[in-house]
């Protein structure tokens, strides 16, 4: 399972992209991930590319084996493959808790108690729904256990962010900038719980997988800046983003584990066949003339560049209708 000492860099492969899929199994998989997970394996399959898959099952409240396996079978049923995998987090966390250590002991993170409540409380509340974490805890403690003992609290771990704006170069939305310390603040890397926070997770895993660039929805964009600072304290290689537009419904909701919004096992048990899904999705992905024809099948027409730079708009109700009217 696991490939952190494999990665040696092959001369004649470096010019091969490596891109990955890399769900979370926390539920059923949708149209909108079904959508996600096509963009990512077109772009990657177009190029030659290998594609490395990794399951993102660190949140353990929320993780279910019975959904990994329903993921597994929703990827296989679009007809997506790949070279590598499936990598499971939960059994290397080794080298989480490593990178985590190693920001502790060079001062660039620090030991926090504050509960997701206190932390609401004392800051602004945001539109986004974001609380800007204001530095309480920097500086108080030396480590896990001082914090623990000193105030009988469990600590978790969070990343002092540098102040400033960064730029950053995205391969479909282009250039944008992004304030991470006046945005977020110092986030977490390690919880309070001891569980390894998703931004962490990904920067080591991408980085020990040899991912060379990321497609993802654009709702992941403001997390860009957060990992490309863990990147450098790191000194991880940066990957190329490319964030796309969600499938959303019409008050611009992202589509997404919604009671209304159906499964591709219920797809399935309707009678939808993976190649009108799939067609469906790549004639919404700059591929108008799709029809009836399997995810490999699509490959070579895919471009990037062709993808819509709007959300694609759906109401959940017309899911089915939809995907079979068109067919
Ligand atoms: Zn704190």
């Amino acid at each position: 399972m696991d490939t952190s000492t494999s990665q040696k860099v092959d001369p004649a492969a470096v010019e091969q992209p490596v891109g990955r899929l890399a769900p979370s199994p926390t539920g059923m998989l949708h149209l909108g991930h079904a959508r996600s997970l096509l963009l990512a394996w077109w772009h990657v399959r177009s190029r030659n590319g290998r594609v490395v898959l990794r399951i993102e099952d660190l949140d353990t409240a929320r993780v279910r084996e019975s959904y990994t396996q329903a993921l597994l079978r929703d990827m296989e049923w679009l007809g997506l493959d790949w070279d590598e995998g499936p990598h499971f987090q939960s059994a290397h966390t080794e080298r989480f808790h490593a990178a985590a250590q190693q920001l502790l002991q060079r001062g660039l993170a620090y030991p926090c108690i504050c509960t997701r409540k206190e932390i609401f409380r004392s800051a602004p509340h945001r539109s986004d729904g974001e609380t800007p974490y204001a530095g309480t805890c920097s500086g108080k403690f030396s480590s896990l256990e001082q914090a623990l003992e000193q105030t009988g609290r469990r600590a978790g771990l969070r990343f002092q962010v540098p102040a400033g704006e960064i730029q950053l170069e995205d391969g479909f939305a282009g250039s944008f900038h992004s304030n991470p310390a006046d945005e977020v603040g110092d986030f977490t890397i390690l919880r309070r719980d001891a569980a390894i926070a998703y931004q962490l997770s990904v920067v080591v895993d991408d980085a020990a997988q040899g991912i060379h660039e990321i497609l993802r929805g654009e709702d992941l964009l403001s997390s860009a800046a957060r990992q490309w600072l863990l990147q450098n304290a790191l000194g991880l290689p940066h990957p190329t983003w490319y964030h796309v537009p969600l499938v959303v419904d019409a008050e611009g909701r992202r589509l997404a584990k919604r009671d209304c919004d159906i499964s591709l096992a219920e797809m399935r048990a309707a009678g939808i066949e993976p190649q009108q899904l799939v067609s469906w999705i790549a004639r919404h992905s700059g591929i108008p003339k799709a029809k009836g024809q399997s995810a490999a099948e699509l490959t070579p027409e895919f471009d990037l560049k062709r993808v819509p730079r709007t959300p694609l708009v759906l109401d959940p109700g017309s899911q089915l209708d939809l995907i079979q009217r068109d067919n």
